[in-house]
């Protein structure tokens, strides 16, 4: 079946839909029994697809699992109530006192800030890798390392990853591989096809894509999916079941979705490449990307998100431009209708291993669905703004 039909089918299973078409909405704590025997045949099947206390899940949770999972090619999928807790649960399902973790340096900033407190704290050693490093990380790995984190592209820089390269490495080491897979959602990229252990997605982002929901999900091939399954619970995991049903709404029309945010970001990354004051695009199907060529190996779309580096800025100039604005608002997260934009000065203080060498200001841009040329025409009278201040 093809990803735009699975899109469309999975999770919509009899026992969740009833007559409907969509999944019923079971909000519950407690789920009673009539009879003991009744109780404990539902104790067999509680954390995946029969009802038995509301933090397992219910029916609409089950409709949402039943359809990641699918898409993923994965053995089972668990909720949390928004991607940051998904990848701390992972990570901690994995690793213990004494192990030794290997993170990606161009890691969203929160896995970062998890990695060298909490897991530190722990006493769990953390250190990073080059994002282009591939089959390189080889060297990197410890008799002690038990999990390598991966993100593709980088957060921010857009670093592509040689993924099945790493998994490949990782799997003759014993070595748990775990990707923060948000950028592709479930139908650009399946990173258990290529020997993944583990793939979580921010489904804040795309999947529910109307900025109004925070949730997170995180897939696990049949090796990984018991310890993930088993520490995700202990650790009290439940998400909203009002929430599953936005995630499962918004995988419906995710395909179109992200045909138009990617037609429109490619269609505006190259006029930008093509301004007086933009020193270069970061946009991971860009050959001058690096990484690019992974990029086009691996996945079968992008989405609406990529960075721009601007000429010969200051502070001011790039405050200003991002208040001349009239379609892009500031702020975080991203995979919504609406666009968005971020400056920075410099990426240098977000990496440990890699050097971040230009000295240009950043502007990290989401294309929404507005028409195009608006969006263009707010870029360029902020490029204009943006000139007033050099
Ligand atoms: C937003 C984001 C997250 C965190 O997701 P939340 O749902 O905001 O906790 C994780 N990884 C990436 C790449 C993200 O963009």
């Amino acid at each position: 079946m093809k990803d735009k039909t699975k899109l469309i089918n999975a999770g919509r299973v009899k026992r969740y839909t009833g007559a409907a078409v969509n999944p019923r909405l079971v909000r519950a704590s407690t789920i009673v029994f009539d009879t003991v025997e009744q109780m404990n045949e539902a104790a067999k099947q509680c954390n995946n697809s029969v009802e038995y206390y509301g933090r397992r899940g219910t029916a609409t949770t089950f409709a949402l699992t039943q359809a990641i999972a699918e898409l993923e090619n994965a053995e089972g999928c668990y909720v949390y109530s928004c991607g940051t807790a998904a990848i701390t649960s992972s990570l901690l399902a994995f690793l213990s006192h004494g192990d030794h973790v290997l993170m990606v340096d161009s890691v969203y900033e929160p896995t970062r800030e998890f990695a060298d407190g909490t897991l530190t704290r722990l006493g769990i050693e953390v250190s990073y890798y080059d994002p282009l490093i591939g089959a390189r990380i080889e060297s990197l790995i410890r008799a002690n390392t038990k999990v390598i984190f991966l993100e593709s592209p980088g957060s921010w820089t857009m670093e592509v990853q040689d993924v099945p390269a790493i998994a490949k490495v990782a799997k003759q080491h014993d070595v748990v591989t775990i990707i923060d897979n948000t950028y592709a959602t479930p139908i650009n990229f399946r990173p258990l096809d290529v020997g993944v252990d583990v793939s979580i997605h921010s489904a804040t982002k795309y999947l529910c894509g109307h900025s109004d929901v925070m949730l997170g999900v995180a897939s696990a091939n049949a090796a990984s999916w018991p310890t993930l399954q088993k520490y995700s619970y202990q650790l009290g995991h439940c998400a909203a079941v009002d929430d599953c049903y936005s995630a499962l709404r918004g995988l419906r029309t995710l395909s179109l979705r992200m045909s138009q945010h990617n037609d429109s970001a490619v269609y505006l990354a190259s006029w930008l490449q093509k301004q007086n004051l933009v020193h270069s695009v970061r946009h991971p199907g860009f050959d001058d990307c690096p990484g690019s060529e992974y990029f086009h190996r691996d996945f079968s779309g992008g989405n609406g998100l990529f960075s721009v580096l601007l000429k010969s800025g200051n502070q001011q100039a790039l405050d200003a431009m991002l208040n001349s604005f009239e379609h892009f608002k500031m702020g975080f997260s991203w995979g919504g209708f609406e666009s968005l934009a971020l400056g920075s000065m410099t990426m240098s203080n977000r990496r440990t291993v890699t050097d971040w060498q230009d000295t240009e200001p950043i502007l990290r841009l989401h294309i929404g669905l507005e028409d195009v040329e608006d969006l263009k025409a707010d870029l360029a009278q902020a490029l204009a703004v943006y000139a007033n201040y050099l």
